[in-house]
């Protein structure tokens, strides 16, 4: 358990969150833009729907006044003017008067049944002979005079050109009545004037999508401004069809479904006035706004990509923190006991250290004050000193003594840290121990041994005097051997302890009285007692058990300990020879050494002779394999 730490990450899942993220943002970009273009599109046909149909009504006004003009002229010339007395004058001022300052028309004239002109407003048409199919004819067969009829606008600038049969580079539009006098036929034709509709078209000049026509009632067109429609009938017989069950009206053409016509057709009109949108053509006038449109949703775009790569990254950071923390707390954890605790004390919680040390259940400790684990061992006044720091928000280290639940002592090295929050209060207190019970009681241990070996020293030194030590050699003598393992057994006071007794016999010690003399075998026994002596503690004791038989107590030392201090006497013994005198004259002289190894747990209770026994069976063991080596006996029991 992570004590500090309980951040669940989920790399996969917030990855997935970032995606949808990123491609929901993009999404809903990629769809304002359509949503804004599909609304720019509908706002331009709207605008130009409103466009063609308001533009129809002004343009048939326009058109009505115009007409009405043209046929109040016609018709008030009929009702005056005798067409034989003007076929016989051909005198054109009256004319000219009539149509002084009227814009509308550019001549009036006169034309027999043949298209001569008889008489004209503009003296230069006189004469002029005009194509039979060019005089406008009113619709009903056979022709009946009275009726004014509109012709196709036509490329002449007026009568006399028409008649010459050259373009003059403008249009004109005629409109004729036919009448009879003295039962011959005659036509009055005035050339309307077409450049009294460009003040008009000059609305439409910037405006590609929209169309102005006048058609007449075959179908005919008469004028048009911008070819937004089709050459061919279909439009014409749509429009007919349209206009004769409505006089006004505005539909989406069925022919050509990018058109939306308006239209205005009147009985005392002869035609039908049209303003056509093209909302194919719409496109060029909004696409300045298009591209407004593309660039500021790409800028959203980038700006998303680069916020949610920023956050991503961010993200990133954190989850990278956060595991490493994590991997720290495992570690930590791994290696400590670790408890979590509120800054009132409750624990909130702990990892299996903690735990396996205290004896109680994790559910047992979690909810409970820490003082559940006070062992009583520490005075009140070092609990003040401690919670003092903590909340001063300084770290607490000590040594602690806790009672487990079984109510045993133990002993912890504590780091205790106080946590803050973003704000910087303390949120918690995490402890960090590690148990040094087992060092303690090493150190207790420890500290006894010392204390024995001391006594021992002393009793040593005690036990020295002439009853209890060998006068030949100065080690100890039996006597001595037996108090000091007396005092031994007195200072281990129950307590199991380790003891180790060896049993050291010269080699060929015989020869060397037999051939050096009793005196050099003297001098020998008390070289290897200084020796040996020399090597062994003040605690351990050398004592001369018989003739060249010793024997060295080690007090709470084992097997491994003492066949060690056995190997160093073995080789004090040979290290450097000896110096005897033979017949006066010194001589060197190399000894070796036997020695035997018993240890026990149990001194008090099998005895030193029990004890003694063994190491000397060691010891013979040892002679047996050739000497001046050392042999262990097995654990005494
Ligand atoms: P091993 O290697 O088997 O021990 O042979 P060893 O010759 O040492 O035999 P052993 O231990 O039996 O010999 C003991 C001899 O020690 C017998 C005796 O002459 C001699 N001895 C005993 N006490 C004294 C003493 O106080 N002084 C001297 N110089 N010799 C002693
Ligand atoms: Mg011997
Ligand atoms: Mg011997």
């Amino acid at each position: 358990m992570a004590v500090g730490l309980d951040l669940r990450i989920e790399p996969a899942k917030f990855r997935l969150i970032f995606a949808a993220l990123f491609f929901g943002a993009l999404m809903l970009v990629v769809m304002s833009y359509f949503a804004a273009r599909q609304l720019l599109v509908s706002g331009a046909e709207s605008g130009l729907a409103s466009r063609v149909e308001v533009d129809t009504l002004v343009l048939e006004d326009h058109v009505s006044r115009t007409l009405d003009t043209v046929a109040a002229r016609l018709r008030s010339i009929a009702a005056v003017a005798d067409p034989s007395n003007h076929a016989a004058s051909a005198t054109t001022p009256a004319l000219e008067a009539l149509i002084l300052n009227d814009s509308a028309i550019r001549s009036i004239s006169l034309l027999d049944d043949l298209g001569r002109v008889l008489a004209s407003s503009s003296a230069a048409n006189i004469g002029a002979l005009i194509p039979g199919d060019a005089i406008p004819q009113p619709p009903g067969q056979p022709a009946r005079a009275g009726e004014i009829a509109f012709g196709a606008v036509i490329p002449y600038r007026d009568l006399r050109e028409l008649g010459a049969g050259k373009s003059a580079g403008a249009s004109v539009w005629l409109a004729s009545l036919r009448v009879e006098s003295r039962g011959k036929p005659y036509h009055w034709v005035v050339a309307v004037n077409p450049g009294l509709f460009e003040n008009f078209w000059a609305r439409l000049d910037n405006d590609p999508a929209t169309e102005i026509g006048l058609y007449d009632y075959r179908g005919r067109r008469l004028i048009s401004h911008h070819a937004v429609v089709p050459p061919g009938g279909a439009f014409s017989a749509e429009l007919l069809r349209q206009a004769s069950a409505r006089s006004i009206g505005f539909y989406n053409s069925a022919d050509h479904p990018s058109l939306m016509v308006a239209y205005r057709a009147s009985a005392s009109h002869p035609v039908i006035v049209t303003v056509v949108g093209d909302r194919d053509r719409v496109g060029p006038a909004i696409a300045e706004s298009m591209r407004t449109i593309l660039y500021v949703c790409a800028g959203v775009a980038s700006i998303i990509v680069l916020v949610v790569i920023l956050l991503y990254r961010g993200y990133l950071r954190y989850e990278e923190s956060v595991i490493e923390a994590s991997n720290q707390a495992r570690a930590i954890g791994a290696h400590l006991m670790v408890s979590e605790a509120s800054p009132d004390g409750t624990i909130i919680r702990v990892n299996d250290a903690f735990v396996a040390a205290s004896g109680y259940s994790e559910a047992e400790l979690v909810g409970r004050n820490h003082r559940l684990l006070s062992s009583g061992a520490h005075p009140p006044e070092f609990y003040e000193e401690l919670w003092q720091t903590l909340r001063a928000g300084r770290i607490w280290k000590g040594t602690l003594c806790d009672r487990s639940k079984s109510g045993g002592l133990y002993w912890v090295n504590a780091t205790i840290v106080p946590f803050k929050d973003a704000w910087g209060r303390i949120s918690r207190y995490v402890g960090y121990y590690t148990d040094i019970s087992e060092a303690i009681r090493l150190s207790e241990q420890f500290e006894s041994e010392r204390q024995i070996r001391e006594d021992l020293a002393t009793a040593n030194r005690d036990l020295t005097t002439s009853v209890n030590s060998d006068p030949l050699t100065r080690a100890a003598n039996r006597r001595g051997f037996e108090a000091f393992v007396e005092r031994v057994v007195v200072s281990a006071a129950g307590r199991p302890q380790k003891f180790t007794v060896l049993s050291l016999d010269i080699d060929f010690f015989k020869r060397i009285n037999d051939t050096y003399g009793h005196a050099a075998g003297d001098e020998v026994l008390r070289e290897m007692s200084q020796r040996w002596a020399a090597e062994i503690r003040a605690s351990d004791m050398l004592a001369r058990l018989g003739g060249e038989e010793f024997c060295v107590v080690l007090p709470h030392t084992g097997a491994g300990q003492g066949a060690h201090v056995a190997e160093k006497l073995r080789e004090a013994a040979s290290a450097a020879p000896v110096m005897v005198s033979r017949d006066g004259v010194m001589e060197s002289l190399t000894v070796t050494v036997s020695i035997g190894v018993a240890t026990t747990d149990e001194l008090a209770r099998l005895g030193i002779d029990r004890v003694l026994q063994e190491a000397d069976k060691a010891l013979y063991a040892a002679k047996r394999e050739g000497r001046n080596r050392v042999v262990a006996a097995s654990d005494v029991r």
